[in-house]
């Protein structure tokens, strides 16, 4: 009902990155997602935007989706707006690596935070996991959700050191095993002989993304929420109506009325809610995956087929794809994703993933694509209101998970006007001095400076 032919016109990435094919040659990677070519996306029915709404929800991806589901099982009108395709944004680009923990470290967490704040949070992320897992299974969606556990891997010596301290703090104070594996012994996860040891969750999983969003838009439309493509929000203003507060919607589509409204645009939010797009940094990331891998051959780099990632600020995120290709990850570039920077990442990353594993210098990288996260200036997951919007963002490169279990959060509160959500808790910040009106003019040095940590510490 709400399928395309495969590869049909409805993905904007698909219209930009076949762009590039005429520049392709044999060596060069397509400009694409490669998540895309194993999925048709669902295009919704063209109708008008409904006229008035219980929740107006911005953003197609996990959030956007996933709390739309919500409310409309709770008996809620609800639209979602999205200003391209569904699930256009960073939920159909990622690595599929749905993992446990936060971005920042756990004693950080608890000298920041607290225990009792630390320890609710710590399990929300652990919750996280079990959200994506039930939703799959309720719904019914094939996009290769396996506990296959992730790796972290120690790039100094120092950086292992500190595992085992982080293991016993998980364990005592949140209940929850991981288990840190030595140099000597860690063959038995990667074939790679370039690390210091690692650090395993077996609870993390991974995940066909794109398949996992589209099964999600299905789900939310199957429950009588309509997804409005090409819709880009383009301001809000607060509106009474009949006595009702609530607020007036203009988007590329028209207008629509709103009892409340949810913001879910991540890395991707912009000039509607400026207050909003003050808080958040959008950083590019960017992926390449090589083609199909031996079964050997794959076995052999993750024997365990893990989600693994290293011990850097500038790190590198990488494992096999359902179909054996090697996928490698990294902010090759501080900047959002723009065919220069795609471009130059597909070197950076094909060297990185060389010197990880050097068995694969002569395979081929079919694909690369890029996309932008969101961090917050305290690299937190944050949850709440402004101007009376409610929003959920931050995820700093753990949102496959996270991001699915804000949007569930942010329904049972619009839903039920209270929550326990751990996130909505901590404060917020804005930039240092307000130097930050939503374009990220420091990036570059902040690169450099990430660059030169990872070199001394
Ligand atoms: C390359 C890459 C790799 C990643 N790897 C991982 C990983 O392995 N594991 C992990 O946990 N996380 C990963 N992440 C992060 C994860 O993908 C995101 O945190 C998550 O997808 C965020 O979901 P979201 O729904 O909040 O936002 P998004 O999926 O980014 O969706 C936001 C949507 O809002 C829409 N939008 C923006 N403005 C408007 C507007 N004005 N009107 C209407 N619509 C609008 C956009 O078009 C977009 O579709 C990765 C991200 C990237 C980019």
């Amino acid at each position: 009902m709400y399928l395309s032919v495969l590869g049909g016109k409805n993905n904007a990435q698909t219209t930009k990155d076949t762009k590039h094919e005429g520049k392709r040659s044999k060596t060069l990677p397509r400009e694409l997602n490669y998540w895309l070519t194993t999925v048709q996306m669902p295009v919704p029915p063209a109708q008008p935007l409904p006229e008035k709404v219980d929740v107006a929800v911005i953003g197609s991806g996990f959030t956007g989706l996933s709390a739309a589901l919500a409310l409309a099982k709770r008996g809620a009108k609800v639209a979602v707006l999205e200003s391209e395709t569904i699930g256009w944004g960073a939920s159909s680009r990622n690595g599929g690596m749905v993992l446990s923990g936060l971005k920042l470290g756990v004693n950080q967490l608890i000298s920041r935070y607290g225990r009792e704040l630390t320890r609710r949070m710590y399990a929300a992320s652990l919750e996280s996991i079990d959200a994506v897992e039930r939703l799959v299974k309720e719904e019914n969606i094939a996009c290769d959700f396996a506990r296959t556990g992730h790796l972290e891997v120690a790039c100094k010596q120092a950086h292992f050191d500190g595992y085992a301290r982080q293991v016993e703090v998980i364990g005592r104070e949140f209940n929850h095993s991981l288990r840190v594996v030595g140099r000597d012994q860690l063959g038995d996860e990667i074939g790679s002989d370039i690390y210091f040891g690692g650090m395993v969750d077996e609870v993390s999983a991974g995940v066909n993304p794109a398949r996992y969003v589209s099964g999600l838009a299905v789900a939310a439309m199957g429950a009588g929420a309509p997804i409005c493509e090409r819709a880009r929000l383009q301001n809000i203003q607060r509106e009474s109506r009949n006595g009702a507060p609530g607020f007036r919607l203009n988007s590329s589509r028209g207008g629509l009325w709103a009892r409340n409204v949810l913001v879910g645009t991540s890395g991707y939010t912009g000039a509607a809610t400026p207050a909003l797009r003050r808080k958040i940094i959008p950083i590019g990331s960017f992926i390449i995956t090589t083609e199909v891998l031996p079964e050997g051959l794959a076995r052999e780099l993750s024997p365990r087929n893990r989600q693994i990632y290293d011990s850097k600020n500038y790190l590198y995120y990488y494992r096999l794809t359902p179909d054996n290709r090697m996928l490698f990850g990294g902010r090759a570039a501080f900047f959002p994703e723009t065919d220069r920077t795609i471009r130059k990442s597909a070197d950076i990353l094909r060297f990185g993933m060389i010197e990880v594993y050097p068995l694969l210098r002569s395979t081929k990288v079919e694909y690369v694509w890029g996309g932008t996260l969101d961090f917050c200036f305290d690299i937190m997951p944050h949850a709440g209101q402004i101007d009376g919007l409610y929003f959920a963002v931050g995820y700093a490169g753990h949102g496959v998970a996270m991001a699915t279990y804000q949007g569930q959060k942010m329904a049972e509160w619009i839903a039920e006007g209270k929550t326990d959500n751990p996130f909505t808790e901590i404060p917020m910040p804005g930039a240092p001095l307000g130097l930050y009106n939503g374009k990220p003019w420091f990036l570059p040095f902040a690169g450099a400076y990430y660059k030169v940590l990872d070199w001394v510490s």
